[in-house]
């Protein structure tokens, strides 16, 4: 609906529950007709002259609080938020705190969108206070998971992982929704990285396994887990970790292949490497795993190297194969089909490498470095690789 329709649509439930209002005021002395308040005419004025606050304010004026309009008041102060006036939007949700007919149910709905206007105002201490309150308050409340999830909003926001941590395990104890047990993963992994960069790696392991008892299809913390067991040099037990990431989502196979080659490389000289690399490309072919393998044959027989990668381009083409094929053939031209096959390089290399690598698959978002959190939508674990001619 646009933004005038929206108008239109309160405009005309305003004057209902204005009429309702009347109508159910059955104590009071029958008003005459024309005695529709003149705020009511004066917000109509300026939603036809396209002043939508002053059309607002106009009703929220003209509106006494009942049972029948708690409602539109309610939905008149989250306007005012997604507006961005969220100051108009306190004072409406306030002046509905402030009215002792409503309910107890009405006040924590009032309560929850009064927290939503001062987490928009960056009143977060304020919000807090209001929600832990709220939590103590409810706990049994048909409320109780609404009011935990904005709490972990605010802690997100924050970047309190600690307390992230805390009120996400008992939300999910609440309502075990996949968005919110992704989101708990990640912020074990969060809590991690932090340990890592104090080198306190027990306690950063323990967060990502922590993260892996949450969530057996976090790749985050399959890759995190095995950081920090190369760190201690554990590179068989850093291998079990990567192999993980293939089974949790073959899509991120790309980001796993030069740690686990280098972990290979240092324990088993890098034979197993190859034979994972085979089996990877065989259940789904990917350009990291084509050249990967490319390259290695490379180093024994360059004819059979270049037939393999013609081979894989045919049934899976993409920008960075073919780079690497005029790459090869490159190596062994000379003279004017050297100097053309230079300037077919660096136009697929310079095409390969505008093209974002990642993107959000819940967005759209689309960058050269992997989020664990989109930068747009704000979700976890929604951005990956790239796949097809231009990507993996
Ligand atoms: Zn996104």
């Amino acid at each position: 609906m646009t933004e005038v329709g929206l108008f239109i649509v309160l405009f005309a439930a305003l004057f209902l529950g204005w009429a309702m209002g009347r109508k159910n005021s059955v104590k009071k002395p029958k008003r005459d007709k024309k005695s529709v308040p003149p705020d009511y005419f004066r917000g109509l004025n300026h939603l036809l002259n396209d002043q939508h606050s002053e059309a607002i304010d106009a009703f929220v004026d003209s509106l006494e609080v009942n049972s029948d309009t708690f409602d539109i008041h309610l939905t008149l102060g989250n306007l005012f938020r997604k507006k961005g006036e969220i100051q108009k939007a306190i004072n409406v949700h306030q002046n509905l705190l402030a009215r002792p007919e409503i309910t107890q149910r009405e006040m924590r709905m009032v309560q929850l969108e009064l927290a939503s206007d001062f987490m928009s105002a960056g009143l977060l201490d304020r919000a807090s206070r209001l929600l832990l309150n709220m939590a103590t308050a409810s706990k049994k409340s048909e409320f109780h998971s609404k009011i935990l999830t904005l709490l972990v909003d605010l802690y997100e926001f924050e970047q309190s992982w600690d307390k992230a941590i805390q009120i996400s395990s008992e939300l999910i104890k609440d309502s075990p929704t996949k968005k919110e047990i992704k989101r708990l993963a990640h912020f074990h992994c969060e809590m991690a990285e932090i340990l890592s960069k104090k080198e306190q790696w027990k306690e950063a392991f323990q967060h990502y396994k922590q993260a892996l008892g949450v969530d057996p299809s976090c790749v985050r913390a399959s890759v995190g887990a095995a950081n920090v067991l190369s760190s201690q040099r554990r590179y068989r037990d850093a291998i079990k970790e990567l192999k993980q990431v293939a089974e949790q989502d073959p899509e991120f196979i790309s980001i796993i292949i030069p740690q686990l080659k280098d972990c290979y490389q240092r324990v088993w000289g890098g034979s197993g490497f190859i034979k994972f690399l085979q089996e990877q490309n065989q259940k789904k072919p990917s350009a990291a795993l084509i050249l990967a393998l490319a390259q290695h044959y490379m180093e024994d027989d360059k004819e059979y190297a270049e037939m393999f990668l013609v081979e894989q381009l045919r049934s899976h083409p993409t920008l960075k194969g073919f780079r690497e094929l005029i790459n090869l053939q490159m190596r062994d031209s000379r003279g004017q089909n050297q100097q053309h096959l230079e300037v077919l390089f660096e136009l697929i290399d310079q095409l390969a490498q505008v093209k974002p690598q990642f993107q959000c698959r819940q967005c759209g978002f689309s960058g050269y470095q992997l989020h664990w959190q989109c930068p747009s939508c704000k979700n976890w674990g929604v951005v990956k690789p790239i796949h097809g001619l231009e990507g993996e």
